[in-house]
Formats: C-alpha cells, structure tokens, sequence
C-alpha cells in the first residue's frame, strides 16, 4: 500500500513503524474471510482491510478520530485472526494499537462511555478492587430483566450499545460465588524432590479473584515435576486491560514495575521463565519488548521478560510428565484463545499435551473465530460479543465433549455463559491426569 507520510512525520518511531506496517499491506482481502465482525456484520469498514483503510487516513492525514472511525476500530476485537491468514506479514497488532491510543488521545467519547471505560482501567487491573466489583455486580443481578436485552440481529448490533446494555453484559458476567482467594505475592512452592527449575508464575487479576485454582493446578503439577514456582511480589496487572483500551501509560507503568520485579527476582534466586496461564496476558508480556523499545532505560530490559515469558503449555511441553493416567473415556473439545493461536502462535502444544496425557482431543469446527470475550469486548459490545459467544457454543456442541478446555480465563468465563458443559483450563486437565484432583467440579 501506498503512503504519503512527510519527512517530519516519519521522524515519530510511532508513524514510521505504522508506515512500515502500511506498505506490507496490498490490499488482497485475503484477511477479510477470517475476521470474526466481517463474517458477522458483512460490513468492509468491519474488516482488517478496511480498518487499516481508516487507519492509514487518520494518521496521514494527522486528524483527529471520527465518530465512523472509532466506531469500526472499537468494533475490532484484536483477535489478530487477520495476522494468522494475511500472507504478506502485515502487523496488524501494532497498527491497531497505535490507533487506539490515538483515539483515546484525540477523540470525545460522550460521558457516560468515559466513566465506564474509566472504571474498567481501574477496576480490572486491581484484584481487591475487582473482587468488590464482582460481590457488587452478583447483589444487582436481580435488575438484569430491567436492562434492555441485546439485539437479536446483525443489523441492530452494528448501533452502539447503550450503557445500560452495557451494564446488563457486566452483571451477566459476574459469577454467582467467587472462590477464596489463592496464595498471594512472595510465596515460594519448592520443587518436590529434586529441583530440576525454577519459575515464576504470572498472578493475574482477574483470574486470580475468578478461578484461583487455575494457578493452583499449574502449581500443584510444577512442583510434582521438579519446578519451584514463585509468586513474585510487587507484580502488578500484565497491563493488557489498559493497552487495549488504548491507555499506553497505564499499561506502560504496568510493564516497567513488572519488569523490575521479574528481573530483581531473577537476580535473587535465578528464573528459567516467567509463566503464563492466561494467554492474553501472555501476548502482551511478549510484547514488552517492542511495547518500551524506545526507553533506553527499559529496552534492553523489557527484551530479556519477553524473552523469558512463556505461556504454561510451552513450558510444560519441555517438560517430561509423570505416566498419565489413562483418561480415554473423556472426550474434550480444545477451544483456541486467539491470544494463543494468533497472537502467540501457540496451536498445537496444548492439544499434543492432552492426547498424550490421555483424553480424546476434538478441534471445534470454525476454532479460528474469536469467542467474543476479548478483555472487556464483551463489556463495551456486547451485541457482537454475544453472537459470537453463541456462534462458538454451537460449533463446540457439534464434537459432543465432556469438557471444554481453553488456556485463558476470559474465554472461559465468555463461554460459561452459554454451555452447561465444563470449562476447564487445559493445565487442570494435564494436573489431573498427573495426580491431581478432577477440574470442573469445584
Ligand atoms: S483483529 Fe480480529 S476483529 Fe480485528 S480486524 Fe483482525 S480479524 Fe478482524
Ligand atoms: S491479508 Fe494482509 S495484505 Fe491482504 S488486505 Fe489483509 S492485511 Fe492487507
């Protein structure tokens, strides 16, 4: 593709990155076929082409967001199903990053948008806070048949949802109990036996306050193997939340204190990898590197935690797992977190894991299709998010499992919502079939 950035714009990193990205891009549509809101709303501004259209525009043109452009960039889920399918490497993640921090920069959304974007940054990245939040959103539950229900057809979703429908997507989302919490930050779990490794492992924000028990397994089958595993203290949100909102210095500050942590902990007691068992996070952590490659104080730095950051199937896959008990009888469909397939490239370990360790692995028909959770997708559209909720359950109800195993919290719960069948994460069902307790029943 073409661009007419000037000298003085191509002396921004930024620009010059997105007219790099720009120029890979030839405009073969190739990407339309697997973006989850073109399949949905047949709309080419809904689109990756037609996004980077839009793009391309407002930073040329060096004018401000229009209400049309943020509304079909807000529409995008950052799933990066583009990224898997485009042939000329198009790095559609840093364009649509920068996009958004632009537009958080530039552009007015009215009121009541800001408040709730406002309280989504500061509440999710914040566990206490999120799990007040949580005890909140259960005890308004009740008001949900107050709230308008989302829209029924393609055409009606592409209005901007209200905030009420908005409000009734976050009270659908809050679980009816919350666990206890786990084992916070400094504790240490020592390897049992023979200390083949050491780790750290990634907290999380909301994942701890919804399912602690995620980490609890990824613990328990660590230490059984050989691994000592730490919760680093300091560590703070991964800052995914907040970069996809489009609020870089929140997530930024986020990715610096976690980088001086990490490393101080690698300093003190030496870490082979820091492990991720949601894989959102995981794409932004890896990302570090090129998220602070212009702070000389932090590249170098940022580059080494990327380099170390490993999602828990990656890891664990370089491991040698105790025999396992023969689960033959399970049948469980793999659900892909775009965040592992796309943006991790991460397809095939989770699944060679679990056939080997004994279950009957189903791919789900059209995997390459977002689920709709998407970090706070589900919250800010819910329309779409729910479609493709829908959309998903189905494909999954086609290979009939016993279970549905993803390696990220945010599809987990996203899925829930729609299937009386368990969600599992695959590291439960690897800990269980090396002597761990049954997931999905607590
Ligand atoms: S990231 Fe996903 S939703 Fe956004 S343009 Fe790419 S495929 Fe479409
Ligand atoms: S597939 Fe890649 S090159 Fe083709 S239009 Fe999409 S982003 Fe551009």
């Amino acid at each position: 593709m073409k661009t007419e950035f000037s000298p003085a714009q191509l002396a921004n990193p930024d620009i010059a990155e997105a007219d790099k990205i720009l120029r890979a891009c030839v405009h073969c549509g190739f990407c339309t076929a697997t973006c989850p809101t073109y399949v949905l709303l047949g709309d080419e501004l809904d689109s990756p082409r037609g996004r980077i259209y839009l793009i391309k525009e407002m930073l040329e043109k060096d004018r401000p967001p229009t209400k049309e452009v943020v509304k079909h960039i807000d529409r995008c889920l950052s799933c990066l199903a583009c990224m898997t399918t485009c042939p000329s490497g198009v790095n559609y993640m840093h364009l649509v990053d920068q996009a958004r921090v632009r537009i958080e920069r530039d552009y007015r959304r009215p009121l009541a948008e800001r408040l709730l974007r406002a309280v989504l940054a500061l509440v999710l990245p914040q566990p206490a806070l999120f799990r007040a939040s949580m005890i909140l959103a259960r005890l308004g539950r009740p008001l949900i048949g107050l709230l308008p229900a989302p829209k029924e057809t393609s055409k009606e979703a592409t209005a901007s949802p209200t905030l009420l429908r908005r409000i009734r997507a976050m009270l659908a989302l809050a679980p009816a109990s919350l666990p206890a919490s786990g084992p916070g930050g400094g504790s240490v779990f020592p390897a049992i036996g023979e200390r083949r490794g050491r780790v750290a492992l990634l907290q999380g924000c909301a994942q701890q306050v919804l399912a602690p028990r995620i980490n609890q397994a990824a613990i328990s089958l660590l230490t059984r193997h050989g691994i000592e595993v730490v919760l680093v203290k300091d560590e703070q949100c991964c800052g995914a939340l907040t970069h996809h909102l489009g609020r870089d210095d929140a997530a930024l500050a986020f990715a610096r204190a976690n980088i001086a942590a990490w490393l101080a902990e690698a300093e003190r007691g030496g870490l082979d990898a820091i492990l991720v068992t949601t894989s959102g996070c995981g794409t932004v952590i890896k990302d570090y590197g090129f998220m602070l490659r212009e702070e000389a104080d932090f590249a170098a730095a940022a580059t080494k935690v990327s380099a170390l950051a490993k999602d828990i199937t990656e890891y664990v896959s370089g491991i040698d797992l105790k025999p396992a008990q023969q689960r033959g009888d399970i049948v469980v469909a793999y659900h892909a977190a775009c965040s592992l397939q796309h943006g991790q490239k991460i397809t095939q370990a989770p699944k060679e894991l679990l056939s080997k360790n004994g279950f009957v692995v189903k791919d789900v028909p059209e995997s390459h299709l977002c689920c709709g959770s998407a970090g706070t997708y589900n919250i800010l559209q819910p329309d779409i998010a729910n479609k493709l909720r829908d959309r998903k359950v189905a494909n999954i109800a086609m290979v009939k499992p016993d279970m549905i195993a993803a390696g990220n919290i945010g599809c987990m719960v996203q899925i829930a919502g729609g299937t009386s069948v368990p969600v599992v994460h695959t590291i439960e069902l690897l800990d269980w079939a090396t002597g761990g307790p049954r997931p999905g029943l607590n």
